[in-house]
């Protein structure tokens, strides 16, 4: 059983925010079917969600529902986390973060809705943690977590080979105005990043695209919604709460009878619930990161302004004498432990450093500070790309649950771009009990799981 939560129960058990329309629906979620909301009053218990992980997808998820409480709705989140925030893929992620695929950089799905989303929660988050009174407490903290939430210094791709270089081009064409992929020459470029290697005299710059420290924007995006809490509680939102356990969740049946509603944010874990075990397409693939330092003997360092760089490996730059270097692809580990064996952070190395030299070749004088890892769910190639999965899942659960079982998985490796737009449409489908919000390119993975 898990431990008393914070939320305030309801001692009357017949009000289900809930309930849908549909007796004969099994408590099944299938498209087309119509539900309805009784919208909690304030003298009616408040909505109890639980979110299972603190990684991208579960936190965007607590900001929107806390974002669309009301007086009329109000909601109590429980985040169980087994290690706590950005503990799996999300706090080791390289942080890169544009609207393009990474070999193409053709627009991804939906990829001006995503990238403008995905930009305010970034905005949101540093904006909580400016905000926050310096206490000693935050002050230890800083100094934990010295440094940027979002650098803002662009990325920058140079062209590898012919075929590379005309699929660039004719995507900088039809680039957003809002992420701008500007075709510059070698000198430009080398202005950019000295003695950056651009064979085809062209690289591919996107001055708007950023790259964020994964471990600090999530502990802000949790403080943010902690103060959104706060903020609600003080005008008279009172009854909307949210509650962070560090606690493992080993199966869905743990949480039977505590709650309205069960998003699971698991990334490559969701599969090791013994309830959504083998039933989930999702592949795995563990990626490993190094950390790289730039010795003091060395004396020019890597400009402030200069963007991070991508190619068959890339480099989030994380200040002039810090970087990270990714990544490595391995398919179907089902290791997701972040520690790195000697050995493996070797075969990285080996891996990873011809590749950054091919275009960086001044990495040579960068020495190994460290290594980490995390395990990317992968979900199926769809006529829209690969496009994470999102919906109802009370069938797959099986049983006869008044509750719902959401599932919001399989970002892949561009967790940071569709966290936002995904995190709001699967929080918006949650409160009003409406599969049908959520566009069905993101469920229809479920009805061939089912078929
Ligand atoms: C090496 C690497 C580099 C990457 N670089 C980028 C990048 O530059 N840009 C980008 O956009 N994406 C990148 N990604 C992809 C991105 O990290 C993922 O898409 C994203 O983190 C997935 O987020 P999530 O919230 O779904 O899963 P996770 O971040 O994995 O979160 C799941 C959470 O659930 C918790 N959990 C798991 N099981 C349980 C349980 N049983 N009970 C309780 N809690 C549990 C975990 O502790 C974890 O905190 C990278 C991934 C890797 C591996």
């Amino acid at each position: 059983m898990l431990p008393p939560s914070c939320f305030i129960r309801n001692p009357s058990p017949t009000f289900l925010p809930w309930e849908w329309k549909s007796p004969g629906s099994r408590g099944g979620c299938s498209r087309g079917t119509t539900s309805s909301v009784l919208l909690s009053s304030p003298s009616q218990r408040p909505v109890r969600c639980a979110l299972l992980g603190a990684g991208f997808a579960g936190l965007s998820v607590a900001w929107h529902l806390l974002q669309h409480s009301s007086k009329e709705l109000r909601v109590c989140i429980d985040i169980y986390d087994e290690v706590g925030i950005g503990g799996g893929a999300s706090g080791v992620s390289g942080g890169l973060l544009h609207p393009y695929s990474p070999k193409a950089a053709k627009l991804l799905w939906r990829g001006a809705e995503c990238w403008k989303e995905s930009l305010n929660l970034l905005s949101i988050a540093e904006a909580a943690w400016h905000s926050r009174e310096s206490t000693s407490e935050t002050q230890e903290f800083d100094q934990e977590l010295n440094g940027f939430i979002v650098r803002r210094g662009g990325i920058l791709r140079p062209a590898m080979d012919i075929k590379n270089l005309n699929v660039l081009n004719d995507n900088a064409q039809n680039c957003l105005a809002s992420c701008r992929i500007e075709p510059i020459d070698k000198d430009t470029a080398q202005s950019l990043v000295p003695k950056l290697c651009v064979p085809f005299n062209t690289a591919f710059y996107m001055p708007k695209a950023v790259n964020i420290h994964s471990q600090r924007y999530l502990q802000a995006l949790f403080l943010a919604c902690e103060n959104l809490v706060k903020e609600l509680s003080t005008s008279g939102f009172g009854g909307t709460k949210l509650c962070l356990h560090k606690k493992s969740v080993n199966k869905l049946l743990e949480l039977q009878g505590e709650y309205d509603a069960v998003i699971i944010c698991l990334g490559a874990k969701a599969d090791m619930l013994p309830e959504l075990s083998g039933r989930l397409p999702l592949r795995t693939c563990r990626g490993v990161i190094a950390h790289l330092q730039l010795p003091d003997n060395i004396g020019e360092d890597y400009s402030d302004h200069s963007p991070s760089i991508l190619s068959d490996a890339w480099l989030a730059i994380q200040g002039p004498r810090s970087l990270y270097m990714g990544s490595t692809w391995e398919w179907k580990s089902r290791n997701y432990l972040p520690n790195v064996s000697a050995e493996e952070a070797t075969k990285a190395l080996q891996e990873l450093l011809p590749k950054a030299s091919a275009i960086y070749p001044g990495i040579k004088d960068w020495t190994f500070a460290g290594a980490r890892a995390g395990l990317r769910a992968m979900p199926p190639l769809t006529p829209h790309g690969s496009l994470p999965l999102l919906g109802c899942i009370n069938d797959l659960v099986g049983g006869n649950h008044t509750c719902k079982y959401w599932l919001f998985g399989g970002l892949g490796s561009r967790g940071l771009l569709y966290h936002g737009l995904l995190g709001k449409l699967i929080a918006q489908a949650v409160l009003l009990g409406n599969e049908d919000l959520i566009p069905s390119e993101l469920t229809s993975w479920r009805r061939k799981s089912n078929s």
